[in-house]
């Protein structure tokens, strides 16, 4: 007997990424970073594998080599790290490594040294989102110093790659900017000689509305996982993921009735409260508190009260609801339950956070 769980639909996985894979020629990187967004990173690579993704993108070395040790040998790229990693293990380990620096490369130049093979690496250029990649002003540079390491058989220039600011918003003007950023990136390092065999920079939102943005290899996360990355629009996918519990304990309350933490809710008649064993500890926003949605037999309640550590609290009126009895907080939206698109909305944030938080807690994952 189940108390909570989060219920992972690996067949939604992998035909989330035949769907995307459908609308493109450029290969698929499936995003599984941040514990695969929730999903458990890697039962999601192996379902993204399966449904036709070539390559996996995560953040941090330790996740690439996390995806190693489970035996997945697929092309990984890993985009996030730090000064001072043992990068010589991800090349080791067949790891492409992402620089946007001339430290950056010089870490890389020393890593494969030290693993004597050349290192993989994919060049980025910041096209506006002023975060991981080397200006443009900066960007020569990096490129002229990575094709002499290249000359000198220290590293590989695989990828020449950047990422959007604003993709979830169709027709917003920083994606043409972008774009043209991009492109410029591009001619530069071709003048310098460099002609990588992929070029990419369309996450979930431009894989499904920007084909002119797919290059050579696109990188959806949230898709794969079954949520649009805009909202109001589906693209056909289907949601992976499912949080739900057993109502632990019911009680019949007068009107009048404080409930949890602050009594920041007040029954305003008799009725019914209902016990979910799920809080924040179990990735349940405590922002949810008083607007969460929850669905016991497909009846839609709210949050009554604070959400705590380890449990809310419904006010179900006058539902005949018992112990054992299913509350889904969130999943594909069937017979009436909330979505993560939901939640989202309920607490002013995005799906991707939503699922993101039932990443690696005391929650059992079950794949189904
Ligand atoms: N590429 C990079 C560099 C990212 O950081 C992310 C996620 O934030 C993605 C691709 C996937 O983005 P999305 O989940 O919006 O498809």
């Amino acid at each position: 007997m189940w108390q909570a769980e989060v219920r992972v639909d690996l067949d939604a996985i992998s035909a989330n990424v035949a769907r995307l894979r459908s609308g493109t020629r450029a290969a698929v990187m499936a995003v599984v970073k941040g514990d695969g967004y929730g999903h458990g990173m890697v039962p999601a690579a192996r379902a993204a594998l399966a449904g036709g993704a070539t390559w996996l993108g995560v953040c941090t070395l330790d996740e690439a080599l996390g995806l190693r040790r489970s035996g997945i040998t697929s092309p990984v790229l890993a985009w996030l790290l730090a000064p001072g990693l043992p990068l010589h293990e991800g090349v080791a380990n067949d790891i492409d490594l992402s620089a946007a620096s001339l430290g950056q490369l010089d870490e890389m130049i020393t890593a494969g040294q030290q693993a004597q093979r050349p290192t993989r690496v994919h060049l980025k250029i910041d096209t506006g989102l002023s975060r991981g990649g080397a200006t443009a002003d900066d960007w020569p540079a990096l490129v002229e110093a990575a094709a002499k390491a290249q000359a000198d058989g220290a590293i590989e220039i695989v990828g020449i790659w950047s990422h959007f600011v604003y993709a979830d918003a169709p027709g917003h003007e920083t994606i043409d900017r972008q774009l043209d950023a991009f492109r410029d990136a591009l001619a530069v390092a071709e003048r310098l000689g460099v002609r990588p065999q992929l070029r990419h920079i369309a996450n979930s939102a431009a894989t499904l509305t920007r084909p002119d943005a797919h290059f050579d290899l696109v990188r959806p996360g949230i898709a794969v996982y079954g949520l649009s990355p805009i909202p109001g629009e589906t693209f056909g996918l289907r949601p992976a993921m499912t949080a739900r519990a057993r109502i632990m304990l019911t009680k019949r309350v007068p009107a009048g009735t404080g409930v949890s933490y602050g009594h920041t809710y007040t029954t305003d008649r008799e009725t019914t409260l209902a016990v979910v064993p799920l809080g924040y500890a179990d990735g349940v926003p405590r922002h949810a508190s008083n607007v969460g949605p929850v669905a016991i037999d497909g009846v839609r309640h709210t949050i009554a009260g604070r959400v705590c550590m380890d449990q809310v609290v419904l006010d179900v009126g006058d539902q005949p609801v018992a112990p054992g009895d299913v509350a889904t907080l969130f999943g594909p939206g069937d017979n009436g339950g909330p979505t993560a698109d939901d939640w989202a909305a309920a607490i002013d944030t995005i799906n991707y956070e939503i699922v993101t938080r039932f990443g690696s807690t005391r929650v059992p994952r079950v794949y189904d």
